[in-house]
């Protein structure tokens, strides 16, 4: 098989040819057809995440590694215990695999495992054109989904949806959507589908907020300009009872924080990095509760699936390219030059 691979955290990515795994037990090898190239690709290719005042977060990662967590593929070969799972299948693999046996994995949040083995970090990824899934109960079939589009929904998708579920119940205008890269427009997906409402988009960029709009944003606002949280409070009328902060910069915090509701939760899910720098008093007297939301559960998966196999969550702009231009393609992610998601096309 061949695997474009991370020789040591930072530099680029090599193309590496390999013999192919044979799957045996419950595993299950996928070849890939398309991988979505995920913004916290940028951060595990640097090997680290941003901690603020100059700390950093350094990922225990294998050398080689292979990137690669939003995996669409077919079922090529399965494992002597494999059940539930055909040759020629085609497949959504979900990534954040746990070890199964501890008592988190156990109360379904497999994805909060301390001895987590996940796909595109761990494990090798989609960055290759094969993979090994150790159980079929990973993989989600998707009807009528694009193959450029599929795989998003296991992390993009995955996220939004799971981030918005902790912020749950909504009632219109009461959902703040900080951020509308491809995450944030998932959300704003999501927020339709799963909720029947139309979110308050605040980000930087024009562009993504004349996206956001098109996307079904019911509003899209520039936290630069003067009146923005004016704005925001004339529209929620003061009751905004979530905002999900799909950057998770000091910036973007420091201003989003501010638009919620007495009560209102802030669910803090990009992983931009800084530190959080909130006046202390403000938190018991506004009564805020400050939540982390990371990727989500099996079961969240299986929800999100439900939703996207009925129709009911509208596409995202993605655009393609060929895996051979990953190193291109991971550059302009990090420069903030792709609307939408990105998807990288195996040959
Ligand atoms: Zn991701
Ligand atoms: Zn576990």
């Amino acid at each position: 098989m061949k695997a474009y691979q991370v020789p040591s955290p930072g530099l680029p990515l090599e193309l590496n040819e390999m013999e192919t795994p044979k799957p045996s037990g419950t595993e299950v090898l996928v070849r890939t057809i398309a991988c979505g190239l995920c913004h916290s690709d940028v951060h595990i290719h640097e090997g680290a995440f941003d901690l603020g005042n100059g700390n950093k977060l350094e990922l225990p990662l294998p050398s080689p590694y292979t990137l690669g967590h939003e995996i669409f593929g077919e079922v090529v070969e399965c494992g002597e215990d494999a059940n539930n799972v055909t040759v020629g299948e085609q497949v959504i693999v979900y990534p954040w695999i746990g070890c199964g046996a501890c008592s988190i994995c156990n109360s379904g949040d497999e994805h909060l495992c301390n001895a987590g083995q996940t796909i595109g970090v761990l494990k090798t990824g989609g960055f290759s054109d094969h993979v090994v899934v150790p159980h079929s109960k990973y993989l989600f079939k998707p009807t009528n989904v694009p193959a450029h589009l599929a795989g998003s929904y296991a992390c993009s998708g995955l996220t939004a949806y799971s981030a918005l579920k902790k912020g749950a119940p909504y009632h219109n205008n009461s959902m703040i959507i900080v951020g509308a890269g491809g995450v944030g427009m998932m959300g704003i997906q999501i927020a339709k589908a799963a909720y029947d409402i139309n979110p308050i988009v605040v980000d930087v960029d024009q562009a993504k907020l004349d996206a956001a709009l098109e996307q079904g944003a019911s509003a899209a606002i520039n936290p630069t300009h003067e009146d923005a949280l004016m704005k925001i409070f004339e529209l929620t009328g003061g009751e905004a009872s979530a905002a999900i902060d799909f950057v998770g910069s000091e910036q973007s915090v420091a201003f989003g924080i501010n638009t919620l509701a007495k009560g209102g939760k802030y669910i803090i899910v990009g992983l931009f990095g800084g530190e959080l720098k909130v006046p202390l008093p403000m938190i018991p007297i506004m009564e805020r509760k400050i939540l982390g939301s990371y990727v989500g559960s099996p079961q969240d998966m299986k929800e999100l699936m439900e939703l996207v196999n009925a129709g009911k969550v509208d596409p995202i702009p993605v655009e393609q390219r060929p895996i051979s231009e990953v190193n291109a393609a991971l550059a302009d992610l990090k420069d903030g030059k792709v609307l939408g998601r990105l998807s990288l096309i195996h040959d």
